[in-house]
């Protein structure tokens, strides 16, 4: 069975913030509100593109702070994508931890809401005070716990290289995120935009920007973190879009359109690292064997895994797909 995601965005919309990171527009390149009628069109067309027979769609409202919509907007929005099920198997949305109360997860679960994904960000109160956010750790551990207790499938987004933050402080979040247990997690750099308060900051030389090797050195430990905590990671960085490379949006930070891969990349160089360490190496060879799915992610980005095992420890690495 193919999974699809339909992302229907709904930049800023419902938002009662302006954290100091953010700029929602470029980061959707989206500009428009979108409306329900538009909304139902998107999915017809959606589903007209695609065999149900062999796949489920998700749709999913991303972008703004959905439950911080009026109710009678949520209930709009919500009601279109019902109407499209069974066709649709779940209806996803994001949202900010202080945006979630029983009231409106009553009206999440009448509309059948699948999952629900929280901006966490960070865990230190400070970092997210500094930034803006209008919300505490605290407020994400009421909103999970509120989230499961429904039965309604939890999701953490969280950020690397905050203003105010430091890498300590970043895999801390990732501890204190663990023991939540949430269903999964996106993991975001921290980059940079035009207009926004971070801009202003990092001009000032008050905020520093990860490079992007610091930041996917971080990502790859929080990668792991999850791992082995049985946590999904979803996504790691942002989505590449026109918006974000027509050099001007992004101001400073670690974006690299394929910087997810370059994280995966790490993970598994760590793996075969351990694996070369532990057991040498049969005539200067070191053959791994991986998923087929997983065969790029562990040969590298550009090849990276491979020019570094052969310039650190002089071998070759091959990796070969698993029956
Ligand atoms: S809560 Fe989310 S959408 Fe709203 S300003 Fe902050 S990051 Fe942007």
């Amino acid at each position: 069975m193919r999974k699809y995601n339909l992302p229907i965005f709904i930049p800023h919309r419902g938002c009662p913030h302006d954290c100091a990171f953010c700029s929602q527009k470029k980061i959707t390149g989206i500009d428009t509100d979108v409306t329900p009628a538009e909304v139902r069109e998107l999915i017809k067309n959606f589903l007209k593109t695609i065999d149900l027979k062999s796949s489920s769609v998700e749709v999913a409202f991303f972008g703004g702070s959905f439950t911080g919509l009026k109710k009678e907007l949520q209930e709009e929005f919500l009601k279109v994508a019902k109407e499209f099920k069974p066709q649709i198997s779940g209806i996803r949305l994001s949202t900010r931890p202080d945006c979630i109360d029983g009231e409106i997860l009553d009206l999440l679960e009448e509309y059948g809401v699948t999952t629900v994904e929280l901006g966490v960000q960070s865990s230190d109160d400070a970092v997210l005070e500094m930034n803006d956010r209008g919300h505490s750790f605290d407020d994400v551990k009421k909103a999970s716990e509120l989230i499961k207790d429904r039965g309604i499938a939890l999701g953490h987004q969280m950020m690397l290289g905050m203003y105010a933050s430091t890498p300590e402080k970043d895999l801390k979040t990732v501890k204190d995120i663990i023991a939540l247990a949430p269903d999964c997690v996106r993991i975001y750099p921290v980059l940079t935009l035009k207009g926004t308060k971070l801009e202003r900051l990092f001009e000032n030389g008050e905020y520093k920007p990860y490079s992007i090797e610091k930041a996917a050195e971080l990502a790859k430990k929080a990668r792991l973190m999850f791992r082995d905590a049985d946590i999904e990671v979803i996504r790691i960085g942002l989505h590449s879009s026109e918006d974000l490379e027509d050099g001007e949006t992004i101001v400073a930070g670690p974006y690299h359109p394929a910087f997810g891969e370059i994280v995966e990349g790490l993970v598994f160089r760590d793996i075969m690292e351990k694996k070369l360490l532990d057991e040498g190496t049969e005539s200067g060879k070191l053959v791994f064997y991986a998923d087929k799915s997983d065969v790029s992610k562990a040969v590298g980005h550009k090849k990276a895994n491979k020019i570094y095992f052969r310039e650190k420890y002089n071998t070759e690495l091959c990796v070969l797909a698993k029956d």
